[in-house]
């Protein structure tokens, strides 16, 4: 039986251990927190998964949550204007639904169920030096540590990264009592309000630990007015500082967000980070190698709400290489053979993100403001955030945006 090791029980981590596990290979998951400690611990993400990213885990069969947790089967963009109005408003229908689980509520039930079929779970926080020697005792170690520092074994790929320094300030509260949307309140949606020059918010509903809620969650333009929650400690002052922003850009935001309190004292989250891609083999000084997965390899900006996606697609694609090489030695070629097969998908989401996080050029804004009275236009925006790799028939080149438009907008047999 191959032997295999995992570092970093997150989405890529442990519905890769999972799903080698049911393929009855012999598998160890290394991680530094217990289920315990993650499920009491701080929020990690929003994590809104879309489709083909909760497809993914419905063929592994861990789709425990399902059921429970809110369908999401729309996508809303509003654009401030100066006098804090909306030039832009429109919700795009998504074609599959799109769910957000608390990575708290999920890591810690997958952890519990890759122990409790069999797994070896070991509560360790890795070092470059330990995985030096389990390079040696394992066919496989699979590097899935998110952000964390064992990246520096993961040189960047420069070439990849346009981006050195971080593109957004992020801050993120869980609250419940947020009123519903006023429009098509009747579904449920993730909101996307841009505030030219000053960042975004966005707003989705998501299962927690305390049953539903919804997430309240800036992204701010660094040194900007919303990049103001660094220093704050206080999850209550957190909170404050969300709401009184919102008010003074987004004040219909504001009208349903009155009455929310915060799920509980660690529902709130803020921090930064470069987006970066990385090459994907890492050498050990002993001279072994492992192989990058998901955020490690390939880290963008949560601005389009893609990471966990990613992660999952990742985790998909790597255990399909995985598996279909048999017995033979996972080597040097093997590994970045892997990861090329990812980055087909990938960078499909990393020049998306790249391109949303830079001030948007005037076909997008002309793409965007049509959305509004062409509906197939926004449900097509929307159902992107499923498959980036669409955005290139429509979104980046001007041309092209121009002739989609005249497309969609003629009438039906002209
Ligand atoms: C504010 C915010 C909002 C986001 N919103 C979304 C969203 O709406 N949709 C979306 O798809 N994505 C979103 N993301 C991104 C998404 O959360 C991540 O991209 C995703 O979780 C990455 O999965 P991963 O498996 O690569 O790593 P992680 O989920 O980061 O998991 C890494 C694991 O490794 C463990 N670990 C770290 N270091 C070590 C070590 N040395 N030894 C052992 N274990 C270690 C960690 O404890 C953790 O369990 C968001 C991210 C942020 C920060």
């Amino acid at each position: 039986m191959r032997k295999i090791l995992v570092v970093g029980a997150g989405q890529s981590g442990l519905q890769l251990a999972l799903g080698l596990q049911s393929q009855g290979y012999e598998v160890t998951l290394m991680t530094n927190r217990t289920a315990d400690e993650v499920r009491s611990g701080r929020v990690m993400s929003t994590q809104c998964m879309f489709h083909t990213a909760l497809q993914h885990e419905r063929d592994l069969g861990l789709n425990f949550w399902e059921s429970q947790a809110p369908r999401i089967e729309g996508v809303g963009v509003s654009v401030a204007g100066p006098d804090s109005g909306r030039v832009i408003d429109w919700v795009g229908r998504l074609d599959g639904y799109a769910q957000s689980v608390d990575q708290r509520v999920k890591m810690a039930g997958w952890m519990e169920t890759f122990a409790g079929r069999g797994g070896q779970l070991v509560v360790h926080g890795a070092a470059v030096s330990d995985l030096d020697y389990f390079s040696r005792t394992y066919d496989l170690v699979l590097v899935s540590a998110g952000k964390g520092e064992l990246v520096s074994m993961f040189e960047r790929d420069a070439s990849r990264s346009p981006y050195d320094a971080p593109q957004r300030a992020l801050a993120v509260a869980y609250v419940h009592g947020l009123g519903p949307r006023p429009e098509h309140p009747e579904f449920d949606a993730v909101r996307c309000n841009l505030v030219p020059g000053v960042g975004e918010l966005f707003v989705m509903p998501t299962l927690t630990t305390s049953g539903r809620a919804d997430i309240l969650f800036w992204e701010g333009v660094p040194g900007g007015p919303l990049d103001v929650f660094q220093g704050i400690k206080d999850p209550r002052e957190h909170l404050a500082v969300t709401l009184d922003l919102l008010k003074k850009f987004l004040p219909w935001e504001y009208a349903r967000a009155t009455k929310a309190e915060l799920t509980d004292a660690a529902g709130t989250l803020a921090g930064r980070y470069a987006p970066t891609v990385r090459k994907p083999v890492g050498r050990l000084p002993g001279g072994g190698l492992v192989l990058g997965v998901a955020d490690v390899v390939v880290a963008n900006d949560p601005i389009t709400g893609q990471g966990s996606n990613s992660a999952s697609k990742c985790a998909a694609s790597y255990l399909a290489s995985i598996v279909a090489h048999g017995d033979r030695p996972f080597d040097e070629a093997w590994m970045q053979a892997t990861f090329d097969r990812y980055w087909e998908t990938a960078r499909h989401v990393t020049k998306w993100t790249n391109a949303m996080l830079a001030p948007p050029p005037e076909h997008v804004l002309t793409l965007l403001g049509a959305a509004g009275g062409l509906q197939p236009v926004a449900d097509r925006f929307a159902n992107g955030f499923n498959d980036p790799a669409d955005f290139e028939a429509f979104f980046y080149d001007a041309a092209l945006t121009e002739a989609y438009l005249a497309e969609v907008a003629a009438p039906a047999g002209a």
